[in-house]
C-alpha cells in the first residue's frame, strides 16, 4: 500500500493506538488482564442509573427520539442545549456566557484535533508556530495530533517534594519561553497522567503569557470543571475571552456517547464550528440530548459532587494506602492526586526504562502506561533525551473494582523490587 506524508505519519507507531488497544483488549476481549492502563472512566452504579432514567425519557417520546435518532444536529450543536449550557455555567461558576461561546463536537479528542492545527503549523507568511505545552508530562492523547511534524514545544517541570513519598510538579516559569514561535499554550487541568492541578496562580500567569503573546490558552477539562469536577483540592475555574477550555462527557462515565464541549470566544467558535463540519458533517446527537436532561435542576452539579468525586476521593485514597503498605522500602514517590483518576508512580535511578517495566508487568497479566510517552514534545527534542526522570515513572489508574487495584500494586511492588535488587 503506497500512501501520502499524511497516510504514512497517522499509520506510523503512536502510544495513543498503543493504549487504546490495550484498553480494548482488556475491557472487550480478554478480562482475565488486570487493567490498570487507558482512562476508562469507572463504572459507577448511581451514576448510571441516572443515565439510564435519562435516556428511558429520551426514548418513550417519540418526538424527542426522532430528533436524535433521525435528524442531523445544526453544525455549532442543538441550539436550547447551548442556551441552557451558558446559562448553567454562568450560574455554577460565575461565567458570562452566551450559546455564542460555546460549541459541540464529537469527543474532545477530535476538537483537540481541529484547534491544535488550528492555532499551530504553517502560517501564511511561512513561519512554523507550535502547540506549546507549559508542563510535561501532559495526555499522551495529543502527542500524534499534528498534521505537520515538529508540532510541540514542552518545558520541564520543576519538582517540589512534599514528604519522603510525595511530590508535585510545578510549571518552570523560569524556563518558559512564550514567543512568535508559539501558536496556543496548552495544559490539562487536573492533568492527566500526574493527577496534577496547576496552581490558580500558575493558570493566571499562563492566562497572562499567552494573552500578552496574543496567542490562545486551551484548559483541558476533560476531568474537571465544569464536570466531572474529579478535584480534590481547592482549585478556581478559569475564564477569560482569551481561554478556550474544552470540557468532554467521557469522564462523567460516558466515553461510548463521544461528546465535547468547546467554550471560547464567539470567532473560535464559529471557525471551530466550520472546520468540524466540513470533517464531521455534524455532531452525535445522543450525548448532547443526556445533558440536556443533566442539566435539568442542576441534576449534573448534584451527580458530580455527591457521587462521582466522592466515589474517585474515597478510591484514590484506598489505592494510596495500598501503594504505602506494598511499596515499603523501595525508593518510590507518587504524584499528589490532586484530581482526575490516575496515580503517577516515580521509580527513582530505575535500572531499566519504564516501557520495560511495563512490557514485564504485561508479561504478568498487568497492564498500566509507561511514562515515556507522557514527555509530549520532550521526547521529540533531542535535547532532553538525558533526562533521566521521564524514563522512571508509570502511570495507573485505580477505576476498577477494588480487588483488581490492590493485586495491581502488589504486583507492581514485587517486580519493581525485583528489579531494583538484580
Ligand atoms: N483530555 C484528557 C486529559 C484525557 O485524558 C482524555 C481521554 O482520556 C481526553 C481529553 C479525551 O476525551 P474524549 O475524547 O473522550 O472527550
Amino acid at each position: 500500500m503506497q500512501l501520502s506524508k499524511f497516510g504514512t505519519k497517522f499509520t506510523g507507531v503512536s502510544a495513543t493506538v498503543s493504549l487504546m488497544d490495550d484498553l480494548g483488549e482488556a475491557l472487550n476481549v480478554n478480562p482475565d488482564l488486570l487493567f490498570m492502563g487507558g482512562g476508562n472512566p469507572a463504572a459507577i452504579p448511581a451514576a448510571e442509573a441516572i443515565y439510564q432514567q435519562a435516556l428511558q425519557k429520551i426514548a418513550s417520546n417519540p418526538n424527542t427520539l426522532r430528533k436524535v435518532l433521525g435528524t442531523y444536529q445544526s453544525p455549532q450543536g442543538d441550539p436550547v442545549l447551548l442556551r441552557d449550557l451558558a446559562s448553567y455555567l454562568n450560574r455554577q461558576l460565575g461565567w458570562s456566557l452566551t450559546a455564542a461561546n460555546i460549541a459541540i463536537a464529537n469527543g474532545s479528542q477530535s476538537a483537540f484535533s481541529l484547534l491544535f492545527n488550528m492555532f499551530a503549523g504553517e502560517y501564511a507568511q511561512g513561519l512554523n508556530k507550535k502547540v506549546e505545552l507549559p508542563l510535561v508530562p501532559e495526555y499522551i492523547g495529543y502527542a500524534d495530533l499534528g498534521f505537520a511534524t515538529d508540532f510541540f514545544t514542552a518545558n520541564k517541570p520543576t519538582i517540589e517534594l512534599i514528604d519522603d513519598h510525595c511530590f508535585k510538579y510545578h510549571v518552570d516559569f523560569d524556563r518558559l519561553a512564550v514567543d512568535q514561535h508559539s501558536g496556543l499554550l496548552c495544559i490539562s487541568r487536573p492533568t492527566n497522567p500526574t493527577g496534577n492541578v496547576l496552581t490558580d496562580t500558575e493558570v493566571e500567569q499562563l492566562a497572562s503569557l499567552a494573552e500578552q503573546h496574543n496567542v490562545p490558552l486551551m484548559i483541558d477539562g476533560a476531568y474537571g470543571l465544569p464536570f466531572p469536577n474529579i478535584v480534590f483540592t481547592e482549585a478556581k475555574p478559569y475564564w477569560s475571552d482569551n481561554t478556550i477550555v474544552v470540557s468532554s462527557l467521557s469522564k462523567l462515565g460516558l466515553p461510548g456517547v463521544r461528546t465535547g464541549i468547546v467554550i471560547a470566544h464567539p470567532d473560535i467558535i464559529d471557525a471551530f464550528t466550520q472546520a468540524n463540519t466540513i470533517l464531521n458533517l455534524a455532531c452525535g446527537n445522543i450525548g448532547p440530548a443526556l445533558l440536556r436532561e443533566l442539566l435539568v435542576d442542576e441534576q449534573i452539579t448534584r451527580l458530580c459532587n455527591t457521587v462521582i468525586r466522592p466515589y474517585y476521593q474515597t478510591s484514590v485514597n484506598q489505592a494510596c494506602q495500598w501503594v504505602a503498605e506494598a511499596f515499603v522500602e523501595l525508593p518510590y514517590h507518587y504524584h499528589k492526586p490532586e484530581g482526575a483518576f490516575f496515580l503517577w508512580l516515580w521509580f527513582k535511578d530505575l535500572p531499566i526504562p519504564s516501557r520495560e517495566l511495563y512490557q514485564r508487568l504485561k508479561a504478568r497479566g498487568l497492564l498500566v502506561l509507561a511514562g515515556e510517552d507522557f514527555f509530549v514534545g520532550l521526547v521529540q527534542d533531542g535535547s532532553d533525551q538525558d533526562w533521566p526522570h521521564q524514563r522512571e515513572c508509570i502511570r495507573l489508574t485505580y477505576c476498577q473494582e477494588p480487588a483488581v487495584v490492590k493485586q495491581g500494586i502488589e504486583l507492581i511492588a514485587d517486580e519493581v523490587r525485583a528489579i531494583y535488587q538484580q
